[in-house]
């Protein structure tokens, strides 16, 4: 019986080399005739067992670094279908969660037995409902998810919480001192009178007997300073800066505004000496129509939280306020009332001679030469301590264009012009 074996692939130089002369392959057979011989199946008929053996050998090798690849490959393609089967999962997910609908979010007044509660919506109605399993530990104040359709509780809600408030405001030690403002000298002298001298020696108010303002209010128009001199009279009495922006308050934390001027002052107190900047302090407290809207209830008790947090505190505590805001006309005359913002400050445009010196605050580390600060300061009519500071870095940005390691009085000029035509596009008339 003659030995039959399949050889399916090309055998090396000397597999082949020694088939030719066993003359299983003919001498002068060409690579490309032996590699068809081999690829389409070929049967070969021998009775020689070293020849078989060989082939065998050979055939083995191959299949084992056949095997070799093919379980490499495989190993490949299965991370492949873990990743794209995880992928698919989380797609899944993502489309799942975007196709169930939103819940509620509602504060919980009272839990009764049997799993009920009253709840109580942003918008002020209250509802009796069931409180889900799933929601465990619930006690009133709590802030809980409603289903929308039934009104059900089905979670907890871990909305601001104590501790948590650091997170949602500006918290610093600012740098700025007051060398760093330019003109604002009375300002800053009413400034230093109403806010730092408390801080810094209460007792000679207490000898005195008088009380200082609990805070005061700053007005004009945006990019004149306000937020500067707030930081300025923080950094000289070494107190804590939180900011908070009362837009913000009331649009980005909905429904939950009153609770963190809570703590907001519970925090100031903690870390005290503190300054409190309102900026925008009109989006809480402006004048407004009642339309009784659940909006307007919201921003309602956000200020009236903040009244009370005012009124809570003595004026020789640790912790002022200061508010600013553009629109002092629309302002609710309660919270410029005496015991509150009952100081209030007006920070203008600035005059020539002011511009003049916050040009010389904003120059100071600049490379000028023949500039006549004095005459751009003319210039500059109309323009805000910000937009004086926008010039003073447009004219280094065209002498870095010129290739100018320094600024002229015509970098300047050009400068000054490119900040009115840009203002006048955002703003116009804002020149006059
Ligand atoms: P907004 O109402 O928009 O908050 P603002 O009145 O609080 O404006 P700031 O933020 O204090 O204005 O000013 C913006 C920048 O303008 C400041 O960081 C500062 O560089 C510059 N600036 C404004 N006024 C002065 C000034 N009097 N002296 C020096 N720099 C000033």
């Amino acid at each position: 019986m003659p030995n039959v074996k399949t050889i399916k692939h090309q055998t090396d130089q000397e597999t082949t080399k020694y088939l030719k002369s066993k003359g299983v392959f003919e001498v002068n057979m060409t690579k490309e005739d032996i590699a068809k011989k081999i690829v389409y199946s070929e049967m070969i008929d021998s009775h020689d067992v070293e020849t078989e053996n060989v082939l065998l050998t050979s055939t083995v090798e191959r299949l084992q670094e056949e095997n070799i690849i093919i379980s490499k490959t495989l190993n490949r393609l299965e991370e492949e279908s873990a990743m794209l089967r995880e992928l698919f999962n989380s797609a899944n997910n993502e489309l799942n969660s975007l196709k169930s609908p939103a819940l509620l979010v509602a504060e919980v007044s009272n839990i009764y037995e049997d799993n009920k509660a009253i709840i109580k919506l942003p918008n002020g109605n209250k509802f009796f409902c069931f409180v889900s399993k799933d929601a465990k530990n619930i006690r009133s104040g709590d802030h809980v998810f409603l289903d929308q359709k039934s009104l059900n509780v089905v979670g907890r809600a871990n909305l601001v919480n104590n501790g948590d408030v650091e997170k949602y405001i500006n918290m610093e030690k600012p740098t700025q001192n007051w060398k760093e403002i330019g003109g604002l000298v009375d300002e800053i002298q009413e400034i230093k009178e109403v806010i730092e001298l408390p801080l810094k020696k209460p007792h000679l108010f207490e000898k005195v007997g008088i009380e200082p303002p609990k805070g005061i209010l700053l007005h004009g128009p945006p990019g004149t300073g306000k937020t500067l001199l707030a930081k300025a009279v923080a950094h000289s009495t070494n107190a804590t800066f939180i900011e908070v922006v009362g837009s913000e308050l009331v649009q980005k934390f909905i429904g939950e505004g009153a609770k963190l001027v809570k703590e907001i002052f519970a925090l100031a107190r903690s870390k005290a000496p503190t300054i409190i900047f309102i900026d925008e302090i009109d989006a809480l407290a402006s004048q407004r129509m009642d339309t009784g809207t659940s909006g307007e209830r919201e921003v309602n008790r956000t200020f009236m939280q903040l009244l009370a947090e005012i009124d809570g505190f003595k004026s020789l505590d640790n912790v002022k306020i200061i508010g600013a805001t553009n629109r002092i006309d629309i302002l609710d005359s309660a919270i410029i009332r005496p015991g509150r913002l009952d100081r209030l400050i007006e920070i203008g445009l600035p005059n020539e001679e002011g511009r003049h010196e916050i040009l010389k605050v904003h120059t100071k580390r600049m490379n000028l030469q023949k500039v006549n600060l004095k005459k751009l300061a003319t210039e500059m009519e109309g323009f805000t301590g910000a937009e004086i500071k926008a010039a003073c870095t447009e004219s280094g940005f065209f002498a870095i264009r010129e290739d100018r390691d320094h600024v002229t009085q015509e970098d300047f000029i050009v400068a000054i012009e490119k900040v009115r035509f840009e203002e006048e596009d955002e703003h116009p008339g804002a020149f006059g």
